[in-house]
């Protein structure tokens, strides 16, 4: 018993739920430690406060002298409320977030000190970027990088530090991180959207998109988790065979939450209430342990902010509940992995949900006008949003046959695909008054204000429509929502000002009618976009078969995946709309590509370690008791006593086979890994690593795990998925 694993395994029993203090509503305390509108009222002059609403609103520039006054009293505020210090805080291409902590406190000479914060720390800082990836950027132009002022996304205040949110970017003006980008592809959408809208009502004057997160996540006592060298270097399980219970009895999902994760929870919601963020739901998720976290949807670049703060929440407050957070997409083989599904939609400055189907024909003209777009947007991006979303630890959820898969479609359910059917056969050209208005009475008039669709049950479709919104499901748990985001937008804005040349040309030089020519275009769109409109639900066989015909991607793993990030047409997109310049581009391909490969390595160092140091020895040791106890057998049973330790001769045997595989497979293993690092090329490496390092991993697994089941439980160093995955 004096193994790790059970030392681990008494802790994890020890604990008892934390009592969390909640003595207010929390609608009172709702973004309470939130630079917010309110707390602006009363700490900013009028100047002050409108300079910053209208840079929210219309994204107008904030002058010096006003920074100066809005510092001063977001300070006053920030020291109200008991904050020591302040950061910028921004999201470097790492994925995790990223702070530099400043105390207010300054000395002024004869033992005197003040609090000081200046329009110029508001504004802007200069961190040391050099250990931030950079793909490149800096080596090519300059070594410095800024972070700048998002006034869109209120400060906040965390850990007694006011956070102010951050872009961060080159000296050059290249951007060094997610939001950068994002906030480019908003406004991008945000100019072309307004544009179309216009046909159908002019008084919008912008679009804004909205993002609501579903984050799942698993659960694990902290003293269980860190005794596992693979969860605490990869955030996930490498080995451990499968307990005799899984979620096979589905006992968990919606069921209830056991009591230590709901104090967890209760207390992350309280900090998230404090902070802002709306979280709304809570249940539990498909596997033991894991569980899922969203909220009320907000505006995308707000929304992206707090996801970010959240899974860092999730995390710190995990410590003080002896909890460790598996973000991780696949923690655990066998068993359901962790996705964030990102429900997105568009909606006008006069309060219409451009994808939800409204009360007259002419609302669901543009409903139907924006549907359509979105589906020709993915059918012609679809690899590109496959990318968006690719990373090491996506692809165990999205290349491994599970749902959803590598294979992007869109769901959208009967009601709708009827409608698309009529559309489809409208007359080419000019349409007789008739015909327009049976269109409207009976098709786009038909459209029910609320879509009930209950055959996408499995939910398992990689983009579905669900109602007033789409759901980009394929979204992996730990990624920052900023990445498919700002594909999202893009593609649709591209698409959205491609419909608009379209339909003024033929309003123009064929003088159509404004709704003729929308239905015309409308028309051979559905034409074109059929091949990425899927009903089934997730993986199978006769799926990828029929996607294959229909000419969509199924980029399994993430240096596949990558690849169309670098092609012309992809970079061209987005220079064109200026959200990102081919050296932006680029770079983030190589940062991720990058990322790819760091991956992997640390997980096939950290399984030769476990196989090697802890499953090996472990196995030797045991067979030492086996060999003992038959060498015992035959002092006392003299010749006979083959026929007492059959089973132990079998065992011994097929120890030794075991540990000669694992050995040789891991030598083999850290060849591939030598080759793999001599390749100068960035996609020779990766491809090795995924195709000649990877592989090794199963079987070196398979022969561990087999060897944990042979091995008597109190030998067993590694923490087992039993224990992991039902400690409660
Ligand atoms: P589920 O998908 O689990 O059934 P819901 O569909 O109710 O749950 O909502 C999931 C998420 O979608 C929530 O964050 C919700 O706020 C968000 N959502 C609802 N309407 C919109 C919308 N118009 N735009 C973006 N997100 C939305
Ligand atoms: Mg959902």
């Amino acid at each position: 018993m004096s193994t790790l694993r059970f030392h681990a395994v008494k802790a994890s029993l020890k604990r008892k739920p934390l009592k969390i203090k909640e003595d207010k509503r929390r609608s009172e305390i709702f973004g309470s430690n939130v630079f917010n509108e309110v707390a602006m009222r009363q700490y900013l002059t009028k100047t002050s406060l409108n300079s910053v609403l209208e840079a929210i609103e219309k994204g107008t520039k904030i002058n010096r002298l006003v920074a100066d006054h809005i510092s001063t009293g977001m300070k006053e505020w920030a020291i109200s409320k008991g904050a020591t210090h302040y950061t910028h805080w921004f999201q470097p291409l790492t994925g995790a977030t990223a702070e530099k902590h400043d105390a207010f406190f300054e000395t002024i000479g004869d033992g005197l000190a003040i609090e000081k914060f200046g329009g110029n720390q508001l504004v802007q800082q200069e961190p040391d970027a050099s250990s931030f990836p950079n793909g490149g950027i800096r080596n090519t132009f300059e070594a410095r990088g800024y972070t700048a002022w998002d006034p869109t996304s209120p400060a906040f205040i965390y850990d007694k530090t006011l956070c102010i949110p951050t872009v961060f970017v080159s000296y050059t003006g290249e951007a060094l991180d997610f939001k950068t980008p994002l906030l480019r592809a908003l406004q991008v959408v945000d100019n072309a959207a307004v544009a179309v809208c216009k046909y159908f009502d002019k008084n919008v004057k912008s679009v804004r998109t909205s993002l609501g997160w579903e984050q799942e996540y698993f659960l694990i006592d902290t003293a269980l988790a860190i005794s596992r060298p693979d969860i605490l270097l990869t955030g996930r399980t490498l080995l451990g065979h499968s307990p005799a219970k899984g979620q096979q009895l589905d006992d968990h999902y919606f069921g209830t939450i056991p009591a230590r994760a709901m104090s967890y929870m209760r207390d992350l919601e309280h900090q998230c209430m404090l902070l802002g963020i709306p979280v709304k739901t809570r249940h539990n998720e498909v596997a033991p342990n894991q569980f899922e976290l969203a909220p009320i949807f907000e505006e995308a670049n707000l929304a992206v902010d707090h996801n970010s703060l959240l899974m860092d929440i999730m995390q710190k407050t995990a410590k003080r509940h002896g909890f460790t957070v598996l973000m991780h997409e696949k923690p655990f083989a066998g068993v359901n992995g962790s996705g964030k599904h990102n429900n997105w939609s568009l909606s006008t400055n006069t309060g219409v949900n451009l994808l939800a189907p409204g009360k007259t024909p002419m609302s669901n003209l543009q409903f139907l006008t924006f549907f359509i777009n979105t589906i020709k947007a993915v059918q012609t991006h679809e690899e590109l949003l496959r990318a968006a979303i690719a990373s090491a630890s996506n692809d165990h959820r999205l290349g491994a046959n599970e749902a959803p898969p590598a294979i992007i479609s869109i769901f959208i359910g009967d009601q709708l695909t009827k409608v698309l059917g009529e559309l489809e056969t409208v007359t080419k050209g000019k349409l007789s008054p008739k015909e327009i208005t049976d269109l409207k009475l009976n098709v786009v008039g038909k459209i029910p204000e609320v879509i009930l669709d209950n055959t996408d049950r499995n939910r398992t479709s990689s983009f579905a429509f669900t109602g007033n919104k789409f759901e980009f499901r394929a979204v992996g748990s730990t990624a920052n929502c900023a990445k498919p985001m700002t594909v999202l937008s893009t593609i649709v804005a591209n698409q959205l000002k491609e419909f608009k040349v379209e339909v003024d040309e033929l309003i123009n030089s064929k003088s159509m009618k404004k709704d003729d020519a929308i239905f015309n275009v409308l028309r051979e769109y559905i034409k074109t976009s059929k091949a990425i409109l899927f009903e089934g639900n997730g993986y199978s066989e006769a799926w990828e078969k029929e996607a294959k015909k229909r000419g969509l991607s199924n980029n399994k793993t993430t240096p596949e995946a990558l690849q169309i990030k670098k092609a012309k047409s992809t970079i061209a997109l987005f220079d064109n709309l200026g959200v990102m310049n081919k050296v932006e581009s680029e770079a983030r391909y190589e940062i991720e590509m990058e990322d790819y490969i760091h991956h992997i390595q640390i997980e096939s160092r950290v399984i030769g370690d476990i196989a090697r140091n802890h499953v090996v020895p472990t196995a030797v040791r045991y067979q030492n008791i086996l060999i003992e106890n038959v060498t015992g057998l035959k002092t006392i049973y003299g010749d006979q006593f083959k026929d007492f330790a059959k089973a132990q001769l079998v065992l011994i045997k097929e120890i030794s086979e075991h540990i000669e595989t694992i050995n040789s497979t891991v030598t083999k293993m850290t060849e591939a890994r030598k080759i793999c690092n001599k390749e100068a090329s960035l996609e020779k490496r990766a491809d090795g690593y995924c195709n000649r390092v990877k592989p090794l991993f199963a079987d070196i697994r398979y022969h561990c795990d087999k060897l944990e089941i042979m091995i008597d439980d109190e030998l067993w160093p590694l923490t087992k998925y039993r224990e992991l995955l039902f400690t409660k």
